[in-house]
């Protein structure tokens, strides 16, 4: 599974500005839709093109198709901020809703909403989540859309933390990552250090006070889960 690191001086400028926790919520949407137009943009620089023949106003020509279809398919909540600039770029990609959420104690996924079709309907599945963390949610997700037929998957974060960039390369290693930062681990609430703390509750101010605060009264199971997966990642 190939981790793309954006080396893009725009890509790091903006995430600085993400990270930092004076960025008020309107500032940090804005910021997380121009990440994604750039990660979006780099993430689909292997898609296949067609040929298609056109003609221009001095004379025809062969010009270049996109030939997949492709699906956007945002993690909820945190994802939804990166669905509007995905769609900016390309306009006729579907949405499709898999609801996951991250039991807090757990860490692991639980499935509540899930409205694909039988048979999938495109060939190319981008999964858009802002942190990619201990990498569960996107890994049960992924399941979910090759056991739907999308022959391609491509995750998409803004933050991964090497845990969560272990157990995606584990259960699917040919799901390329493509990432404006690789962070340095996580924390014991699973939260990615330094990272930029709730990408929910940043982006949708919703701060619910001291319980919804990285690093707030770690829990012990949580924490486990999190020791867990940083020993498997040692050497
Ligand atoms: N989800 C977030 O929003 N932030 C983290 O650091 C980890 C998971």
């Amino acid at each position: 599974m190939p981790v793309h690191v954006s080396q893009h001086p725009l890509v790091a400028h903006k995430l600085a500005i993400l990270r930092d926790k004076t960025t008020e919520p309107k500032k940090f949407r804005e910021l997380v839709r121009e990440l994604t137009w750039l990660l979006g943009y780099e993430a689909m620089a292997d898609l296949a093109t067609r040929p298609e023949p056109i003609e221009t106003p001095l004379e025809p020509m062969t010009a270049a198709r996109l030939e997949p279809r492709v699906g956007l398919i945002p993690i909820l909540r945190a994802g939804l901020g990166m669905v509007d600039a995905m769609l900016e770029l390309l306009p006729t990609a579907e949405v499709w809703h898999i609801g996951l959420y991250r039991d807090e104690r757990t860490l692991k996924p639980v499935e509540y909403y899930n409205k694909l079709p039988d048979a999938a309907t495109v060939q190319v599945c981008l999964v858009l989540d802002p942190m990619l963390a201990t990498g569960g949610s996107a890994a049960a997700t992924i399941d979910i859309l090759k056991h739907w037929g999308a022959a391609r998957v491509k995750q998409l974060s803004l933050i991964a933390a090497p845990e969560g960039v272990a157990t995606l390369t584990a259960a699917h290693p040919d799901v390329d990552v493509h990432v404006a930062a690789l962070d340095s681990h996580l924390n014991e609430r699973g939260y990615i250090v330094p990272g930029l703390g709730d990408a929910g509750d940043r982006q949708f101010g919703t701060f619910a006070g001291p319980a919804s605060e990285p690093g707030h009264g770690p829990d012990d199971e949580t924490a486990e889960v999190v020791r867990r997966l940083q020993r498997e990642l040692e050497p």
